[in-house]
Parts: structure tokens; C-alpha cells; sequence
């Protein structure tokens, strides 16, 4: 785990090849994202090296519902109860009334590179035992509920990833949370910087392009993404980093 800290309220956490955020502006802690279940003690921990208490923390809210995401917060929620907010479409996906991820035979096709081998590896570990997690908890949240958690948030839907995807913005320090909508890395990809995630993690491919064109307009100045690490930008650069189209998806 390594925790930076990337505005004057803002810290970015690395987990098992995926971050999560930590909010704390005095009044109480907001979490977004919470790792892998393998991740759930640097989680807990995490919280407290910014000298926080667990008690501290107001609501995680959660990117998306992928495992990577929300690995702590079953013992969060047991320890602390706080809620869980997430895009309304999202909540569905969170309750796995349906879900939206890389298949069997997706993970291994990885298998085929030494790099793919090795993420294959170390997500094996992180998962473990967990595969079949849900949050039944997960609430929609609502504009005036996200503004008065600590941060002051707005979402921003961002569908592609998954259909529920949703991103955070704090306009008051000009960070936006991206999750998996737009990262700067990724275990399997040799460059780092503003990309999508590969396609094969991607529920709609083209619709993934189109929304991370749309939040690289978006005005912050600091990126906290779901994977790779945290940049500061001047805003037009992101657009053209991402490249061109893909071809459109065809279910
Ligand atoms: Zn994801």
C-alpha cells in the first residue's frame, strides 16, 4: 500500500494493482472505492495513517462494482455502518442483480503473455474466496446528500465500463475521482498516462471512448484514477492522449 497525497484533503491510495481514495476535510472521511477483499486491512489502515478513526468515515461511495472496488467494504460497514452510495443504474449491479465483468475465458486469454500471466496471478490472490461478492446495502445517491459528505461531491455518470459507472468530482480542490473510466495504467498495458482500460474489461467499448473523451473535458486539475497513478493536468491533453475511436461494439 502506498498513500499520496494529492490535494489538501485528498489522498490516493495503492492497493493490489488498483487505488482507492480517502477524502478528509475536518468534518469526517469519505472512502471512494475499497479495494480487492485481499485489500481490506491496507483499507482499514490506510484510514487510519492519514490519523483518522474508523468511526471517522461518512460513506464510501463506489466507482463501480467490480471486485477490485468494493473488496472492504462488508468489513467496513460491520465495523463503522456507514452507507454506501453509488449511480443509481450502478446499485443494481452492486446488488448483482446482474453482473458486468471479465469472463473466465477473457482471464484466460491473459494467460498468453508473461505480463498477462503475472496479472492473472496476483488477481487470483486478491479475489480469493470472494468471487461471488455483493453489497446489498448500495443506495443511489442523490446530489444534496453527495454535496453534504465530507469532499462536497458531484457524480458523474459515465457508462461504458459497466453500464452503471459513476465518477466523482470535488470541485472545492478540482479532483476528480475516475475510477475505471478513464486510468493512467494498468498491469497489462506498457504505457502509462491517460488511457482506457483494455477492452476486455470494458462492458461497451465505444461507449467507454465517448465518456472518457467527455470526462477529460471536465474541469480538475487532478486525476485520481482506478488504476495507475495520479496526475495533475492541464485539461486538453487528456483528450488527445486517448487516441482514436474504437469501432463500435456490436452485441
Ligand atoms: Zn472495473
Amino acid at each position: 500500500m502506498k498513500i499520496d497525497q494529492v490535494s489538501h484533503s485528498v489522498y490516493a491510495v495503492a492497493g493490489t494493482n488498483v487505488n482507492w481514495a480517502l477524502i478528509d476535510d475536518g468534518s469526517g472521511v469519505t472512502v471512494i472505492d475499497a479495494g480487492y477483499p485481499a485489500d481490506t486491512a491496507d483499507v482499514l489502515d490506510s484510514i487510519r495513517q492519514i490519523g483518522r478513526r474508523l468511526a471517522d468515515v461518512r460513506a464510501v461511495l463506489i466507482t463501480h462494482a467490480h471486485l477490485d472496488h468494493i473488496g472492504a467494504i462488508p468489513t467496513l460497514i460491520e465495523h463503522v455502518g456507514m452507507p454506501v452510495y453509488t449511480g443509481a443504474e450502478e446499485v443494481r449491479h452492486a446488488k448483482r442483480e446482474y453482473l458486468q465483468q471479465i469472463t473466465p475465458v477473457g482471464m484466460l486469454k491473459q494467460l498468453a503473455t508473461g505480463r498477462g500471466r503475472r496479472w492473472v496471478a496476483h488477481t487470483l490472490r486478491a479475489v480469493h474466496g470472494h468471487i461471488g461478492m455483493a453489497i446489498p446495502q448500495a443506495q443511489a445517491v442523490d446530489p444534496a446528500t453527495l454535496a453534504a459528505l465530507p469532499g462536497g461531491l458531484v457524480a458523474i455518470p459515465t457508462p461504458g465500463h459497466t453500464s452503471g459507472h459513476t465518477a466523482y468530482l470535488m470541485p472545492a480542490e478540482s479532483v476528480l475521482f475516475s475510477g475505471d473510466a478513464l486510468v493512467t495504467g494498468h498491469p497489462l498495458r506498457r504505457h502509462a498516462g491517460p488511457q482506457l482500460l483494455p477492452a476486455v474489461f470494458n462492458h461497451d467499448e465505444a461507449l467507454t471512448y465517448d465518456t472518457a473523451t467527455n470526462l477529460a473535458k471536465v474541469h480538475a486539475y487532478t486525476l485520481v484514477p482506478g488504476h495507475g497513478l495520479p496526475i495533475s493536468f492541464d485539461s486538453p491533453g487528456i483528450a488527445a492522449a486517448l487516441g482514436s475511436r474504437p469501432p463500435t461494439h456490436r452485441h
